[in-house]
């Protein structure tokens, strides 16, 4: 979360400037999701940049003054107790806090940390047969309470969907409330439906691409979607710098008008920057008629490339590892390759289209897979768990071919990856990044830059007109 003028100003300006990628695939998606496209080019274009923090919207006497993040946000008038929550507000002295279940918490410290001091409405939410689902299940729900001098008024908790088939439509609001401070309370849940949103948010890289992604309350799904789409432009492994930073426009679901932070239902990222090392790279989903939809950069060449970057998807659990290229071992000669250290069981994919010329057991390698690519380039995945493919079979790029194991002369589970072109061993980023692309026909190509130019004129006119109708002291730079 911005917490400095300096912060809060440099985001302002990368999301200034990712505002063309973001409109130009909301031009693109215009006539897949209409309405809420439409709703996200007006927030782009006045400027807003509530949903980059997922906290408030930014007024521009704002821009001045960085509002002070915290836990305690503006309450969304909830539906049954809106009433309620109006007279509580003339009170003045009714609090609202969010925050989100962790695995370690008990009634206890959640309620502590939501500055909730009452011990009739601990005591009811362990032993109410609704109330106590609260802390069942994985963790991670959200949860908003409203307190009277430290009273619990009301607490919603929501959570994934019961049932694995709403999983993408719907979710599980838990509301213990009373009707004042003199009643007691109830407890109830139900399956409520999830609304879809168009999501922009930006993150500055200081430890790690994931905790940058808390801090802009990114969810997994979508960073993990934004390492792949960038995979052969940025190896995440080896090259994230301090600083390096983000901006993705992405669909999302929320839940009573709040983007739900459990994993699974985000959507697609529609448009995403990523500054590495000070180098931009844009890319924006775009499906041309008769095609699959891909992601291409402002010149309309195709982010995917025939390879991967890696045989193993980046994911909060393999980013945590480092990769390694080791050199002759002495114990096993003529050893190269890359070194994936990553759990065991962890999927395995083939990084390109092949057909697997080995797969089952060899001195040292364990179980190993080799696939024959087009171009005598030849890719070896060892010490597997487990083998899915046959000898002989075809397979595509991206497709799960086994799991990381430990299997041969290995001292603990990782996968040892080779990439051999001619016979000789090469870097898998090398290659990646070298390796075909494809373009966007002529015609759909010059559709595509046309659209490039128009918006960018568009959000010429909508940024003058934005800065001239405000004081100067609105201006970012
Ligand atoms: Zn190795």
């Amino acid at each position: 979360m911005a917490s400095s003028n300096n912060d809060l100003f440099s985001t302002l300006k990368s999301l200034r400037s990712s505002t063309l990628v973001g409109l130009q695939a909301t031009q693109d998606a215009m006539h897949r999701h209409p309405r809420r496209i439409a709703a996200a080019v007006l927030a782009l274009l006045a400027g807003s940049t509530m949903t980059a923090f997922g906290v408030a919207p930014l007024t521009a006497a704002q821009f001045n003054t960085p509002p002070a993040i915290s836990q305690i946000s503006e309450a969304l008038p909830l539906p049954d107790l809106a009433g309620q929550v109006v007279q509580l507000d003339e009170q003045a002295l009714s609090l609202y806090r969010s925050d989100v279940t962790r695995s370690s918490d008990t009634i206890d410290t959640l309620l502590n940390r939501l500055g909730v001091n009452d011990p009739q409405a601990a005591g009811f939410l362990r032993t109410d047969p609704a109330a106590q689902t609260l802390l069942l299940g994985r963790p991670g729900k959200m949860i908003k309470v409203i307190t009277l001098r430290g009273q619990l008024m009301e607490l919603v908790a929501r959570s994934p969907a019961r049932q694995s088939d709403q999983l993408d439509s719907h979710f599980t609001r838990l509301t213990v409330s009373r009707a004042d401070d003199q009643a007691p309370l109830s407890a109830h849940t139900e399956q409520a439906p999830l609304q879809a949103s168009t999501q922009l948010a930006t993150g500055t890289i200081s430890s790690s691409l994931y905790a940058a992604a808390d801090e802009a309350n990114v969810p997994d799904s979508i960073t993990n979607q934004v390492a792949e789409i960038f995979g052969s432009d940025i190896d995440f492994r080896r090259e994230l710098r301090k600083g390096d930073a983000f901006s993705v426009l992405y669909e999302a679901h929320t839940a009573d008008g709040e983007p739900i932070t459990w994993g699974g239902s985000a959507g697609r990222v529609l448009a995403a920057r990523f500054i590495n090392k000070d180098k931009v790279h844009n890319a924006i989903w775009y499906q041309e008629a008769g095609h699959k939809g891909a992601y291409f950069d402002m010149n309309g060449v195709s982010k995917t490339r025939s390879f991967l970057a890696s045989p193993l998807a980046f994911s909060r659990v393999t980013s945590g590892f480092s990769m390694r290229f080791h050199p002759i071992l002495q114990r096993w000669k003529a050893h190269l390759g890359v070194d994936y250290g990553a759990p065991n069981g962890t999927a395995v994919r083939s990084v390109g289209d092949g057909k697997v010329s080995f797969a089952g057991r060899q001195n040292g390698y364990g179980n190993v897979i080799e696939l024959q690519h087009s171009g005598d380039r030849k890719t070896v995945y060892a010490h597997l768990s487990r083998i899915n493919v046959n000898v002989g079979q075809t397979v595509e790029q991206g497709q799960l071919i086994g799991a990381v194991g430990a299997t041969g002369w290995a001292t603990g589970p990782h996968l040892h990856f080779e990439f051999k072109v001619n016979g000789r061993q090469v870097d898998p980023i090398a290659i990646a990044r070298a390796s075909e692309s494809t373009q966007l026909s002529p015609q759909a190509l010059a559709q595509f830059k046309q659209m490039v130019v128009s918006i960018a004129q568009r959000l010429d006119t909508a940024e003058q007109q934005s800065l001239a109708g405000t004081h100067s002291t609105a201006r970012f730079e």
